[in-house]
């Protein structure tokens, strides 16, 4: 397949995106671990080649390069050092935790545990305060974590407070239950260290916008909104809640999975959203789903232009 995407209605070459001293792009991709990709996930019609790190990872590289992020959100990061390595030599400097008890040290070959990963451009901004955190559930530590962020920028003194997670996975009234409890102690933790400041909130939190978490988060005093779903711009891909109708689309051994489970929220009254990335069409991703030879996760990448300052 030929990767085909568009910003605010335009389809924006590599290189061409110049960021102003008060607007902040931002990228949210579950990059799919490696370790999990190609051992645990059994995704039935990709091909094998197509999970080689040797294939995946420039694909990963080209698709964190070709939208010239200013701030980089990721979660299955099991490979932070590769790219860390890459994303210096592009200007940007990386901050990552990992989760306390990661799936992928129990199997073979892997390279460490996954955990959350942000990389921002060192030319833009100062890293002025770092917070991890390993989200509880009812006062106890879950295998979850997040990483909160306060950025400065250099041109304006402007701070921002940037945090990204990845919820607990998998189906169930429970479980649902749990994301939501994750969710809360998430808000807590974002209360606590940002100091009022511009929030952006992204991350995989595994839950469709009908779980509580979602309402959680957008019933919240901190004022957020959903980024995707409050985007004007004509894009086809909506459905009833205005997010889009897809945001991760595989075929495991269960069955095809097609949902929207990642977000970025923002501070609706500090932040004013400019545009959007579109997804894919399901016919750019194929019938065979993702991942695949052309994208090397299961999930894609959420791009979003805000500008600081009340809209
Ligand atoms: P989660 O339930 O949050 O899932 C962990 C990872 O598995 C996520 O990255 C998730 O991806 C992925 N995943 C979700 N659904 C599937 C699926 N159907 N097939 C393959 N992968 C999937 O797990 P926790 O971090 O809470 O860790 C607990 C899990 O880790 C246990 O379920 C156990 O399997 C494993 N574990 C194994 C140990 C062992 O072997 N000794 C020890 C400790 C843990 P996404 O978010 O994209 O859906
Ligand atoms: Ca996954």
């Amino acid at each position: 397949g030929v990767k085909v995407r568009k910003l605010n209605g335009v389809s924006r070459a590599c290189g061409e995106y110049v960021t102003g001293p008060n607007n902040v792009r931002i990228l949210q991709w579950n990059i799919l671990s490696q370790a999990l990709g190609q051992m645990n996930d059994n995704f039935s019609k990709c091909p094998d080649e197509a999970l080689e790190w040797n294939h995946r990872r420039y694909l990963i590289i080209e698709e964190l390069v070709e939208y010239c992020p200013d701030i980089i959100c990721l979660q299955e990061v099991d490979h932070f050092n590769f790219l860390s390595h890459i994303l210096e030599t592009q200007g940007y400097t990386g901050l990552f935790f990992p989760k306390p008890d990661s799936p992928c040290i129990y199997i073979d070959g892997n390279n460490g545990p996954d955990g959350c990963a942000i990389f921002y451009r060192k030319d833009k901004f100062d890293l002025v305060n770092v917070e991890t955190k390993i989200l509880e559930i009812w006062k106890v530590q879950s295998n979850q974590v997040a990483i909160l962020s306060i950025l400065k920028m250099k041109e304006t003194g402007q701070e921002i407070c940037v945090t990204t997670t990845h919820l607990k996975a998998k189906n169930g009234a429970l479980l649902s239950t749990l994301r939501n409890e994750q969710g809360k102690d998430l808000l807590q933790f974002v209360r606590a260290h940002s100091r009022g400041l511009p929030l952006i909130i992204a991350g995989d939190f595994n839950a469709e916008p009908v779980e509580p978490i979602y309402n959680t988060i957008l019933d919240n005093a901190l004022g957020l909104g959903s980024a995707y779903a409050d985007c004007d711009t004509n894009f086809s891909l909506k459905s009833a809640d205005r997010e889009p109708t897809y945001t991760t689309w595989k075929i495991r051994g269960e069955g095809e999975v097609c949902h929207t489970i990642d977000y970025v929220f923002y501070s609706k009254n500090q932040l004013e959203l400019e545009g959007v990335l579109e997804l894919p069409t399901g016919e750019e991703i194929g019938e065979n789903r993702v991942p695949s030879m052309a994208y090397p996760s299961d999930h894609f990448s959420l791009v979003c232009d805000f500008k600081i300052g009340n809209s």
